[in-house]
């Protein structure tokens, strides 16, 4: 393995020898914007000065290869990041939250993250009083009988337990999950977490608000 220390490399671009193994924790990336692994080792690949006082680094992860840009000043002070780091919303509760994060940061390993996908979408059925043994697809049908979720979204879950490993993972002669099964599950799970909590809340907020 290549060691990230670049900074040699990057900085013979003329610029400043900035510190640039100390970049990742100095942009606030906590986890990688693109896969969501904790901790990420975000190499340094380019950096360059977008106006006197603002500067832009392209990272990229080490686990999954992917970029990130970030906006700094000249203090390397993160102002902008490309993909955002990904937060999800206070509106959800607290357990379904804490899955969906669980699930994001293990996207690497996808048959954990469609467990921590299938956590958040039980515990977001169970906060809307949907609980009992049926499995997570019953349930589902039922919010869309009640008109809890759309027509649509009930679809889009057949069409998630179809095409992902969602109920088939443990068995031993299914095929491994796949990162795009997982992504696919996790996908549903935050548009469920959006209809179910995201919007509502926000609604309301529109509507208490006095019109400016
Ligand atoms: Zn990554």
């Amino acid at each position: 393995m290549p060691s990230p220390r670049v900074g040699s490399k990057v900085t013979g671009a003329r610029h400043s020898s900035a510190p640039f193994m100390t970049l990742a924790p100095g942009f606030n990336l906590k986890r990688c914007p693109q896969c969501g692994v904790a901790a990420p080792n975000l190499v340094p690949r380019h950096k360059y000065e977008v106006s006197p006082d603002r500067m832009a680094f392209f990272l990229s992860c080490a686990s999954c290869m992917l970029p990130t840009t970030v906006l700094t000043n000249l203090f390397l002070q993160p102002l902008a990041w490309w993909p955002e780091p990904k937060t999800y919303s206070q509106d959800i509760p607290q357990k379904p939250r804490k899955s969906l994060d669980e699930a994001r940061a293990a996207l690497s390993t996808p048959s954990l993250s469609i467990v921590g996908s299938a956590r958040a979408i039980d515990y977001m059925l169970k906060e809307r009083g949907y609980k009992g043994d049926e499995s997570l697809f019953r349930r589902i049908a039922a919010a869309a009988d009640d008109h809890v979720i759309t027509q649509d979204m009930k679809e889009w879950a057949d069409e998630v337990r179809r095409e992902s490993n969602i109920e088939r993972h443990a068995d031993d002669d299914a095929p491994d999950a796949t990162i795009e099964d997982a992504e696919r599950v996790l996908k549903f799970a935050e548009a469920l977490a959006e209809l179910l909590f995201e919007l509502p809340a926000r609604v309301k907020r529109g509507r208490t608000q006095p019109n400016e």
